[in-house]
């Protein structure tokens, strides 16, 4: 298969558990259409794997992306000469806490690859949506290929998670919070994230969907088993496809609207090659794609063609609030809420809607499950 090819194609592969046979037996499906590890992976070359981070949770949680898939994928590119690193920035917690609890250290005790602990910024440029100046995280300068390992769950803010989004994680730090509050709506937010894909370039994305999230994600969600690997060289094309299993609609995934805008190799699922696995085997009928984005105004604003009037109506989606039961006041909301707006007079957080720019931050970062979403 020719590099131009592969930018249109999707290889999907059964892996009905994580057991380290079975895994090693699906990522060699996935990889084969394309030549195989050995194509994509010189000998002495770098190689970042981008697992999603996205907190301090245990991987039974399917919060992040699980480590066999990690440590699977690792002895492969070891077996192709590679060298292997592992980073992300968490969007709470440390980096270091969270390798400890997602199961990463233990990849890194039982294979080669290291720990890339983000620490620093550095400006990328970058003409996508539109021409702008992005802060990565410093140390993907030091690799030399980038391999995206997303984790396929539901979003409150973007409909879906998958490989486009876990590329936010190449920001390092507090930095992806101050970037939510210069991109409040929805779409703006997600042409963010597609230019961030776009600067950051991985090499192959691949989705673990055997066990996904449904529901309430990207935190609280429901484990969902898919039995799924997804991948492909083109994050945008594997979104398409993820979609498409899942049962989302494409506007419905607001990183998707954001590449269709741009007309973006893979925004298309028509123009795409399915290799492996058909999309007809692989569909989820049921899949539960979350109160933000399942049967409400959201949802039909979404499939309005034009984006004016899209972005007004979307306008109308849930605001966040304190579920007094769960919450134990520990403040993450406080620390991550970007607009401010959230006041802890009293041992629970106090929500100023007036300034809520609707990102759900706390949600999403919430460890107990405490904030909930409603509409006025
Ligand atoms: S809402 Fe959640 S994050 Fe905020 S203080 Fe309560 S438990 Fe902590
Ligand atoms: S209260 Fe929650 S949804 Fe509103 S701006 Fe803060 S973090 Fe975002």
């Amino acid at each position: 298969m020719t590099d131009s090819e592969g930018q249109k194609s999707v290889a999907l592969a059964k892996c009905i558990r994580y057991h380290s046979q079975t895994v090693r037996l699906s990522l060699q499906q996935v990889f084969k259409p394309f030549g195989g590890v050995s194509n994509l992976v010189k000998p002495g070359q770098k190689v970042l794997l981008k697992p999603n981070l996205l907190s301090a949770a245990h991987p039974s949680d399917a919060v992040t992306t699980h480590p066999l898939i990690l440590k699977v994928a690792t002895e492969l590119i070891e077996e192709a000469g590679g060298k292997v690193y592992i980073g992300d920035s968490p969007g709470s917690d440390s980096q270091v806490k969270a390798h400890r609890v997602c199961g990463i250290d233990q990849v890194i005790a039982e294979t080669g690859a290291e720990a890339l602990i983000f620490t620093n910024h550095l400006n990328y440029e970058i003409k996508g949506t539109r021409k702008r100046t992005i802060q990565l995280a410093a140390e993907l300068a030091e690799v030399d290929l980038v391999f995206n390992m997303a984790k396929l769950k539901t979003h409150s803010l973007t409909g879906m998670t998958a490989a486009v989004k876990n590329i936010y994680g190449c920001i390092f730090g507090m930095t992806k919070g101050r970037y939510h509050f210069e991109n409040p709506m929805p779409l703006d937010f997600s042409r963010f994230l597609v230019d961030v894909c776009l600067a950051v370039k991985p090499t192959f994305s691949i989705i673990d969907a055997v066990v996904a999230m449904e529901g309430a994600g990207p935190r609280k969600g429901r484990p969902r088993q898919l039995g799924l690997l997804m991948a492909s060289p083109n994050p945008f094309a594997l979104d398409t496809v993820a979609a498409a299993v899942t049962g989302f609609h494409p506007a419905e995934v607001t990183t998707l609207q954001a590449a269709r805008e741009l007309q973006l190799l893979g925004s298309e699922l028509s123009a795409i090659r399915i290799e492996g696995l058909s999309l007809d085997k692989a569909r989820v009928k049921d899949f539960d794609k979350g109160p933000v984005s399942s049967g409400n105004i959201g949802r039909l604003a979404a499939l309005l063609p034009i984006a004016r009037i899209r972005d007004i109506l979307i306008g109308r989606r849930p605001y966040p609030r304190v579920n007094s039961e769960l919450c134990t006041g520990c403040g993450v909301c406080y620390e991550h809420c970007p607009a401010q707006i959230i006041d802890f007079a009293n041992s629970i957080p106090d929500l100023d809607l007036s300034g809520c720019i609707r990102c759900y931050c706390c949600q999403e970062f919430c460890p107990y499950g405490a904030i909930e979403l409603f509409r006025r």
